[in-house]
């Protein structure tokens, strides 16, 4: 790649984004299936439509400048989603699942944020005022899902801190004897 310009830097990124944003078009569906607790998924859900929204503002900024969108392979997002392919076929305590997706999904949001405030930032600078907003208008809601997830690894957190046994207390007690039996069973299991 031959950068002469601001402008061609400008296009060279925005064709590594939407390349990524498609990347993540194909993955957030995954990542809501693999969603337990119900806010997750939702959360999820919304990103992915807010998703498509800014291929399509992409997709507005290529046909103004008069670019292709294609020609580029973001590797940073391939191996962000590679990370989260751990998360989606992780099995286990559901909390911690949902802990390990949400750490992978704010990883793929602070990419975006990285890439979407430079864009703008060069948008501005190149006099591309409609690009530029745009631009900040995707910036805004990666920010805002950033946030959202936030919100929901605060309560996700806590219950994944806690050992499965201790969210079903009381089911433990009366369960006991049960228990017992099948401490028994081990033991004979390792004889
Ligand atoms: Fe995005
Ligand atoms: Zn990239
Ligand atoms: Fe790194
Ligand atoms: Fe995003």
């Amino acid at each position: 790649m031959k950068f002469e310009s601001l402008h061609d830097l400008f296009v060279d990124e925005l064709k590594d984004i939407y390349n990524a944003e498609n990347q993540l078009v194909k993955a957030l569906p995954k990542m809501v299936k693999a969603s337990t607790s119900d806010e997750l998924r939702s959360a999820f859900e919304n990103h992915l439509e807010e998703t498509k929204q800014q291929v399509e503002r992409l997709e507005q900024i290529f046909k103004e400048l008069e670019k292709s969108p294609k020609g580029k392979s973001c590797k940073a997002m391939k191996g962000l989603l590679e990370e989260g392919k751990h998360a989606i076929e992780a099995d286990g305590d559901e909390a911690v699942c949902d802990a390990a997706l949400i750490a992978a999904a704010q990883k793929v949001e602070h990419y975006e944020i990285a890439s979407y405030g430079t864009l703008r930032t060069y948008a501005r600078l190149l006099g591309l005022d409609e690009a530029a907003r745009l631009l900040q208008e995707t910036l805004n809601e990666e920010g805002n899902a950033d946030k959202k997830l936030n919100e929901v690894a605060e309560r996700i957190n806590l219950q994944a801190q806690q050992p499965e046994s201790d969210n079903e207390e009381a089911e433990s007690t009366r369960d006991q004897s049960e228990q017992m039996t099948d401490d028994k069973d081990e033991l004979i299991v390792r004889r």
